[in-house]
């Protein structure tokens, strides 16, 4: 949780670059011409990566909140551009989807519609279908939704989109910088990003799988006109016009030069390496609470794991691990334990089974024996 490391070699690479650009203004491009490169060539890796056309576009935003924010505001602006008749403006969504877009909805007056998982915990497109209304705005799919590490069936929800002429927003904040890579890597990842007709926005958060500097996301978008609507423009005070294609007005600089610096040093084949290493850390994750008789959520393929217990009461266990020392992420329905991986994981595994092994053979046994999938 909270950390994405690389290496130190990476880390050096983001605080160098950082350090660089410490004093420099994201809002001043005109003033920052190496943060107008930068920014625009790593829009230009991430829109090479999740296979934009010559029409995508996309910027930096300050992290995934952001990103989330502004995708919102432009398909909520849109819709009401295009038929301004409509009731509030909804978003719609698997239950399992960040709460950002709660967050966005509170702030910007939408509301939020939350359905049901399938069974493998992944988004139920049948579920999204029937609870389209007029009034809806944007369907999400997430990659991978952060409950349980798995991904969303987005081709099948961007669809529905399309057919109903719904704003599809694909939530890659985990797997923007991951999922590419393992699919290239040979993990039968389905396609989700702009390869998939419908859908419209991606957000990608740098600051965690791009391994760079916190304060650093992108959003993208499949066309000009879906990207118009992530900016905002005023010129109704005595200092003409102010416009920012930003929820933030000053941004970092250290956070774009390190994004950019981080990405040019990883390269392709530095990225594959280290997803290869998580994923590799997470299989040994997996199979050794697997071997200790605990379920995996569905079918993870990416960096997150979690799990529960038919036999054992999972929060007693959590507790006997934050008593060995262990930062404990909870799900709680169902009832697991969450992890998101990264290098700092790589030589803790051994040592966290063992505790792992220990902490079950001193819980109770489960009060809630029943189902460990997503039919709650
Ligand atoms: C982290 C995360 C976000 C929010 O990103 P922040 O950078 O914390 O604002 C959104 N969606 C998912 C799936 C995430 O994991």
């Amino acid at each position: 949780m909270f950390i994405h490391y690389a290496g130190d070699d990476v880390l050096e690479v983001a605080k160098q670059a950082y350090l660089m650009y410490f004093s420099e203004n994201g809002l001043g491009l005109r003033a920052f011409r190496s943060l107008a490169k930068f920014e625009s060539e790593v829009v230009e890796m991430g829109l090479g990566l999740l296979h934009g056309n010559a029409q995508a576009r996309g910027a930096m935003t300050t992290g995934g909140t952001e990103s989330i924010f502004l995708a919102v505001k432009a398909a909520r602006d849109l819709a009401k551009k295009r038929d301004s008749g409509r009731g509030k403006p909804q978003i719609l969504m698997a239950c399992s989807a960040h709460p950002a877009f709660d967050k966005a909805a509170h702030f910007m007056g939408l509301d939020t519609v939350r359905t049901p998982l399938q069974a493998d915990f992944r988004a139920d497109p049948a579920a999204i279908e029937a609870a389209i209304t007029p009034d809806t705005v944007m369907i999400v799919g997430s990659v991978p939704a952060y409950p349980h590490g798995v991904i969303d069936p987005i081709s099948e929800i961007a669809a529905l989109a399309q057919k109903h002429g719904i704003w599809m927003h694909v939530d890659a904040c985990v797997g923007g910088y991951f999922a590419p890579f393992a699919k290239q890597l040979g993990e039968t990842i389905p396609d989700w990003d702009f390869l998939v007709p419908g859908v419209t926005s991606i957000s990608a958060d740098l600051h965690k799988y791009g391994y760079t500097a916190k304060g650093a996301s992108t959003l993208f978008f499949r066309d000009a006109e879906s990207f118009a609507g992530m900016g905002w423009s005023f010129d109704n005070w005595p200092r003409g016009q102010y416009a920012t294609n930003t929820l933030v007005g000053t941004r970092p600089g250290g956070a774009i030069a390190a994004a950019w610096a981080v990405m040019k040093y990883l390269g392709q084949s530095g990225y594959q390496r280290v997803t290869q290493r998580v994923i590799d850390t997470r299989c040994a994750l997996q199979t050794g609470t697997t071997a200790l008789g605990l379920t995996t959520f569905g079918d993870p393929k990416l960096s997150i794991l979690a799990y529960g217990s038919y036999e054992h009461n999972i929060a007693d266990i959590g507790v006997r691990m934050t008593a060995h020392g262990w930062l404990v992420g909870h799900v709680t329905t169902p009832p697991g334990l969450h992890h998101m991986l990264n290098l700092t994981h790589e030589p803790a595994i051994p040592r966290y089974l063992n505790n792992l092994s220990d902490s079950m053979s001193q819980a109770s046994s489960s009060k809630q024996l029943g189902k460990l999938n997503a039919q709650y």
